[in-house]
């Protein structure tokens, strides 16, 4: 349960929203009393799902980087991509409903890794990321205190040791992709002394980059010849769409035009104004479809134009690179076999959220929070848990408590989490998940029967029915006042107010990004040419006057807006 001490939280707010809040929050519980109960339940102490026999010795967890549960077997996805990944699932405890803490790499990861809310960490942001705090302990740190030896292995740049998140490993490697990752862990593994313990953390961006391996993309890439393997097309496309260079270009006469094409093979060439600034710009383009994707400032409207079969073609390559990860995996757990260390490791596969293709007009990951960027595979494998399917929503700050849960350690005061060994016995439960991006910004509250999303961006805010919507296609906050609306916004609002009164790790938590990292994050498609970050993150205190206002008594309600019809200032004003 959040903590939501009213004198707690106010003391760090104005009078008036003192005031308000104070009478926001006794309404609250009467809301929560007469509507059934918003507020979250864990499952209580004591289960049998951990099973007969001594807690697991060993503990692996996978993160496979940017990965929809919905594109797995094991999730009912009909291409066979993950053999592998689907065989360990009929072994284990499948989660219908995990959800990840922010829709980004290094907010989600840090969440997985503490137990803790992106916000109460203040990381977050694409600029300014922040780094998990020195007095926030680790899974690694809570591993190594318990006697485990400490391994990690990533490819990513936000998952460094900049930013924190080498926080408890004895040995953390940066590798380039999954095979190479997979043979760095099994080379740690066999070095090991039979009477060792080991926590390792595996983690691959493969799935992020679009960019499979040869083999796999003639099995799985359909045969395409779209405006995405049309170089001159997709750059004219592009710029014609451009959020800064739209205007400037569609002046452009047909010379023009073929000036700007030539510098794609003759980039040192002179041009003159006003070809100058696109030419800078195109000098820097290198169009990968995960760029497109992930960049969105500069392509959301190219995204935009994308036809069935573009989507298809997305799609057909993002699945390969699955086949490959699946394939380096299996080699894995084939070690793991050959080793006799599978029936003594609890393994968790996961992810730190999803892709999107177009559902609600966006591609890539890190701008909304509809669930194909939550929702995320979850999946527990250890011979004393039977396996099965958990239907009940959980989170990946769970994670956490989980793990030392089943290896019988104590847990901790700080999480925000829950342990989910009850829920794996079939305890009730009804927990709740908040979802952040303090990049675009967004927060959003899900529970098992709504969601809801309130933006800084435009602002707008939206109401799903998950139980008859699940697609999140009918905002039903462009309907009729719902009281489930107001009591998932009083929700929310407590949130933000117990995690701005808690600094306890704001402290160290601001690593600021090195030149390298920087054009990393480039590489990676983070940050646009001529852009050195994302948007600001709104501040706590502009999060509570935005969810405060309409829950005053007679406050207007926001307009909503149909999606696709953001506007393209990232204001906060017009409250
Ligand atoms: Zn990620």
């Amino acid at each position: 349960m959040l903590p939501c001490g009213c004198c707690y939280n106010c003391r760090m707010l104005r009078p008036r929203t003192i005031l308000f809040v104070c009478v926001g929050l006794a309404a609250a519980a009467g809301l929560i009393f007469l509507l059934g109960g918003l507020g979250e339940r864990g499952a209580g102490n004591g289960s049998g799902a951990r099973g007969s026999g001594a807690p697991p010795r060993h503990v692996l967890l996978i993160s496979i980087d940017t990965l929809r549960r919905d594109r797995l077997g094991a999730y009912g996805y009909a291409r066979a991509v993950s053999p592998a990944i689907d065989a360990l699932a009929a072994r284990g405890v499948v989660f219908e409903q995990a959800i990840a803490q922010a829709p980004w790499t290094a907010p989600s990861h840090a969440s997985m890794m503490t137990s803790l809310y992106p916000s109460v960490l203040r990381i977050g942001k694409y600029r300014d990321p922040g780094a998990i705090s020195p007095a926030a302990e680790t899974l690694a740190e809570a591993m190594k205190r318990n006697g485990f030896r400490t391994y990690a292995v990533t490819e990513n740049a936000f998952l460094s040791p900049e930013f924190g998140f080498d926080q408890g490993f004895d040995v953390f490697h940066m590798r380039p992709d999954s095979r190479s990752a997979v043979a760095s862990l099994s080379a740690w593994l066999g070095a090991l002394k039979p009477q060792d313990r080991f926590f390792a953390f595996f983690h691959t961006y493969d799935v992020h980059e679009y960019e499979p391996p040869a083999e796999y993309s003639e099995r799985f890439v359909r045969s395409y010849d779209g405006i995405l393997k049309d170089p001159e097309r997709l750059l004219r496309k592009a710029l014609e769409t451009h959020a800064r260079f739209g205007k400037a270009v569609a002046r452009f006469s047909e010379e023009e035009w073929r000036q700007v094409l030539a510098l794609r093979e003759a980039p040192g060439a002179r041009v003159d104004a006003p070809l100058a600034e696109v030419a800078g710009f195109v000098r820097e383009m290198n169009l990968t479809v995960k760029k497109i994707l992930q960049n969105h400032q500069d392509y959301r409207r190219l995204v935009a134009t994308f036809r069935e079969e573009d989507w298809r073609y997305v799609q057909d390559l993002y699945d390969s690179t699955i086949a490959f990860v699946d394939d380096q995996l299996s080699a894995l757990f084939s070690f793991l076999e050959r080793r006799g260390l599978m029936d003594d490791t609890l393994i968790l596969f996961t992810s730190d959220h999803g892709e999107e293709f177009g559902e609600h007009g966006y591609g890539g990951h890190g701008y909304t929070l509809f669930d194909e960027n939550l929702r995320v595979p979850l999946i527990l494998v250890y011979p004393s848990l039977a396996p099965r399917r958990v239907d009940p929503q959980v989170r990946i700050l769970d994670l956490v408590p989980t793990i030392l849960d089943l290896l019988a350690f104590e847990p901790s005061p700080v999480w925000q989490g829950t342990s989910l060994v009850p829920i794996m016995g079939g305890a009730p439960t009804r927990l709740i998940a908040i979802s952040e991006n303090a990049h675009s910004p967004l927060k959003s509250v899900r529970t098992p029967a709504h969601k809801y999303i309130a933006s800084m961006a435009a602002p707008y805010q939206f109401l799903f029915d998950l139980a008859a919507d699940p697609t999140e296609t009918g905002n039903l906050a462009a309907g009729p006042p719902q009281s489930v609306q107001s009591e998932m916004r009083l929700f929310l609002l407590q949130s933000v107010l117990a995690h701005a009164a808690d600094a306890t790790y704001a402290a160290g938590a601001h690593a600021r990004i090195s030149p390298e990292v920087l054009e990393q994050k480039r590489a990676l498609g983070y940050v646009s040419a001529g852009d050195s970050g994302g948007e600001p993150d709104a501040e706590a205190s502009d999060w509570v006057k935005l969810l405060e206002a309409d829950l005053s008594v007679g406050g207007a309600r926001r307009a909503s807006r149909p999606f696709g019809s953001e506007p393209e200032g990232k204001g906060r004003d017009g409250e």
